[in-house]
């Protein structure tokens, strides 16, 4: 990574409760937890969900003995965004040290993080107490409309439409802004126009995307969620470059994500949907997108010849004929000329061959992975089948 960049890795992007449904695999189970990186090498971490754990596995880095500090924003206490405190291991090495900022809750009063830390890990709902934990922790109370500034960094803070509250977060980092804004509901003019000012012309808008309008309309009123179409509405008032579609719903299955983040692009040109591993890149022309590569772990080594359909960055629509070159049950890697759009739907037509000749089997799944191919001009592209 260039000194200049400011990288975002989400690590949890589920909304609600965990999910172990291998039907929600793609996009991923755990709750929300995103690392952010500024140029100056500062690090803060976007709340305590269950993707704390899987990150703290790989922050603690063994025989590291100058320990690690991070800035910890919370955005609320709701279980999926605290549930990964008590299993982040950095957390329990003296060496570490964490600042940590959140909201005063009303039930709570003074100190609302650090009692939520004390509560959680207390007999009998945990095996050690909080005294187990020995990293320096430091906690500072944020109100609506607080701003801050760590090294080169400007945080702000505004309060969102949540039940008992939520904060959303903009971070000014000298290579580019970034929107957190998960759990609000619009409907309230104040808080709406709260949340319109914080996302004003953000390099990346992460947006709760939970729910549908016809949801938020009718059964899910109330519960402090939103919507694609809400997201794509303020990402365009305001001026947000690249907005992304955040805590999904855990009873929405991936082809229910996929179906969302598609709606989404026939509105607005740069939307992604928030997949665990994923990771952003700020700082150039272009907001770069990076998907896990072991999330498309591809074997077996294959050669069919092939026809492949889809939509390329610019939105066309492309076919081009190729050959799929490593085949699972799961997925394939073909190489093409075309660079289709991360995320997108693509079609495979594969030659097959029969004991009378050769038949075809066409199979439809989504883009995973773009990297450079084998040749110049040539794209490795992995997808996952879904039909
Ligand atoms: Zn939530
Ligand atoms: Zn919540």
């Amino acid at each position: 990574m260039s000194g200049k960049q400011t990288r975002l890795s989400f690590w949890g992007v589920r909304g609600s409760t965990p999910t172990v449904d291998p039907a929600t695999w793609r996009f991923g189970g755990n709750t929300p937890c995103l690392e952010l990186v500024t140029p100056d090498g500062t690090q803060f971490i976007l709340d305590c969900g269950t993707g704390l754990r899987m990150f703290g596995n790989s922050w603690a880095r063994p025989g590291d003995a100058s320990g690690g500090e991070a800035h910890i924003f919370v955005t609320h206490y709701h279980w999926d965004h605290i549930q990964g405190i008590p299993f982040f291991a950095p957390f329990y090495s003296e060496k570490n040290q964490f600042h940590f900022y959140s909201f005063r809750s009303k039930f709570l009063g003074r100190n609302s993080l650090k009692q939520v830390f004390e509560a959680q890990m207390a007999l009998p709902y945990f095996p050690v107490d909080f005294s187990a934990m020995p990293a320096k922790r430091k906690f500072t109370e944020l109100s609506d409309g607080d701003s801050l500034s760590i090294q080169q960094t400007k945080i702000s803070a505004r309060l969102l439409h949540h039940p008992q509250g939520c904060l959303g977060f903009r971070f000014d980092t000298p290579s580019g802004t970034i929107v957190y804004a998960t759990d609000n509901e619009p409907g309230d003019p104040g808080l709406d126009q709260s949340l319109r000012e914080l996302a004003a012309g953000a390099d990346i808008f992460i947006n709760d995307a939970q729910y549908t309008s016809e949801q938020l309309a009718g059964p899910r009123k109330g519960w402090g969620h939103s919507s694609w179409a809400e997201g794509v509405k303020i990402a365009k008032e305001v001026g947000v470059r690249t907005l992304v579609l955040f805590h999904h719903d855990p009873d929405s299955t991936d082809r229910i994500v996929d179906d969302r983040l598609r709606q989404a692009r026939d509105h607005f040109d740069s939307v992604y949907a928030a997949t665990e591993g994923m990771v952003l890149t700020l700082g150039g022309e272009r907001v770069e997108v990076l998907l896990p590569g072991s999330r498309s772990a591809m074997r077996g080594e294959a050669h069919f010849r092939a026809v492949v359909a889809g939509t390329t960055e610019d939105g066309q629509s492309f076919h081009e004929e190729t050959s799929v070159r490593n085949l699972s049950l799961q997925g394939a890697l073909v190489y093409l000329k075309h660079c289709p759009r991360l995320q997108s739907e693509l079609e495979v037509t594969m030659e097959t061959p029969r004991p009378n000749g050769t038949g075809s089997m066409r199979l439809r799944g989504y883009v995973v992975r773009i990297e450079p191919g084998e040749k110049q001009g040539q794209t490795a592209v992995g997808v996952v089948f879904t039909e």
